[in-house]
C-alpha cells in the first residue's frame, strides 16, 4: 500500500497510486457518499476517533477512484509553505519544490490532511480557496494561482474527541466540508476485521472485540477515548505470534489507553473475565 506523507514530496505522482485493492469493510453507505461527493467536487471531512478506519477508507476510495492519494499527517509545526511548496538551494541554483497540496492539485490527486486541527492556523487558510467554487490554490512565492482539475479532491480528518477550545475547527472551515462520521465498526464486522488483519481465528477475534466493547463502556468513567480497532488488531497480532492472550491484551489495550493504575486494573479485570 503506498500512502506517502509530505516528507516524500520528491516522489513522482504515480508513486501515490494504490495498485492493490486495500481491504476495507464498509460499515454503512460511506462508499456511496464519498463517491457522490467526489463526482460533485465536494470536499470531505472524515470525523471520528483514532484507529476507526478513516485512513484505510481513504486508501480504499483512492483505489476505487483510481486517483493518487497524497496523505499529510498534520502537526503543530506544519505551515502553509510546507503544504504549498518552497524554493530550495540546489548547488548554485535555487529550485522550486511543490508541496504535497500543490502536487495533488497539479496532478488531480486526492489530498488527505490527517488530523487537520493540529496544523497551524495559516495552513487552514490556504485550503479555503480550494474548498469553494474557486477550487484554486494561490502560490504567492511564484505569483501564480493554480486551478484544481475536476479529479482533485481535498479530504481532511478530524477527531472530535480530542478537541479543546483552543484547538477546534472554526465554523468557517467546517462548513466547507461534507462530513462522514466514523466510529468503531459494529461487533459482527469488527470481528471479521480483527481476524483478517491480525491472523487470529474468529473465536479469538470475537473475544478481543468483546473486551474492546466493554472497555469502551468505561469512556464515561474517566477514559478519554475507547480502545480502537487498531489496538484490537495489535493485540491479535501479538497473540498470533505466540504471546499469551492475557499479556497481549494488557500491553496492546490496557497500557496504551491509560496511565491511571486504577483504570488499568479495571481493564485487566475485564480481560481476565473473558480470556
Ligand atoms: P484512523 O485513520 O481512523 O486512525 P485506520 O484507518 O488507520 O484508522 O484504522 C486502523 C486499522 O483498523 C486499519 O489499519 C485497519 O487494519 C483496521 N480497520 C478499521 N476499520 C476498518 C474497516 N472498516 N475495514 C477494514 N479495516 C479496518
Amino acid at each position: 500500500m503506498s500512502t506517502k506523507c509530505c516528507l516524500s514530496r520528491e516522489l513522482p505522482v504515480e508513486e501515490y497510486l494504490i495498485e492493490e485493492e486495500p481491504y476495507y469493510v464498509p460499515v454503512g453507505n460511506e462508499v456511496e457518499i464519498f463517491t457522490a461527493a467526489y463526482k460533485n467536487l465536494l470536499p470531505i471531512n472524515l470525523k471520528g476517533p483514532t484507529g476507526s478506519g478513516k485512513t484505510r477508507f481513504m486508501e480504499y476510495m483512492a483505489y476505487r477512484l483510481k486517483r493518487p492519494l497524497i496523505t499529510v499527517a498534520c502537526h503543530e509545526d506544519l505551515t502553509a509553505t510546507d503544504l504549498v511548496g518552497r524554493f530550495l538551494i540546489k548547488g548554485d541554483s535555487v529550485e522550486w519544490n511543490d508541496g504535497p497540496l500543490t502536487k495533488a492539485v497539479k496532478n488531480g490527486a486526492i489530498c488527505y490532511l490527517d488530523e487537520v486541527v493540529e496544523a497551524r492556523k495559516d495552513t487552514i487558510v490556504v485550503i479555503h480557496p480550494l474548498t469553494d467554487d474557486r477550487r484554486m490554490i494561490p502560490i504567492d512565492k511564484l505569483g501564480l494561482i493554480l486551478r484544481a482539475p475536476d479529479e482533485f479532491m481535498l479530504a481532511i480528518s478530524y477527531n472530535p474527541g480530542y478537541q479543546s477550545a483552543v484547538k477546534d475547527l472554526k465554523q468557517s472551515t467546517r462548513q466547507r466540508f461534507v462530513s462522514i462520521e466514523f466510529d468503531y465498526p459494529p461487533a459482527r464486522l469488527e470481528k471479521h476485521i480483527v481476524a483478517h488483519e491480525s491472523g487470529v481465528d474468529e473465536k479469538m477475534a470475537g473475544d478481543l472485540v468483546e473486551i474492546g466493547q466493554r472497555i469502551r463502556n468505561f469512556k464515561h468513567h474517566g477514559l478519554e477515548e475507547g480502545v480502537s480497532t487498531r489496538l484490537l488488531i495489535y493485540a491479535g497480532k501479538l497473540i498470533h505470534e505466540g504471546i499469551s492472550p492475557r499479556e497481549a491484551c494488557r500491553i496492546a489495550m490496557a497500557r496504551p489507553i491509560t496511565d491511571n493504575p486504577d483504570l488499568q486494573k479495571s481493564i485487566d479485570e475485564i480481560i481476565y473475565a473473558i480470556l
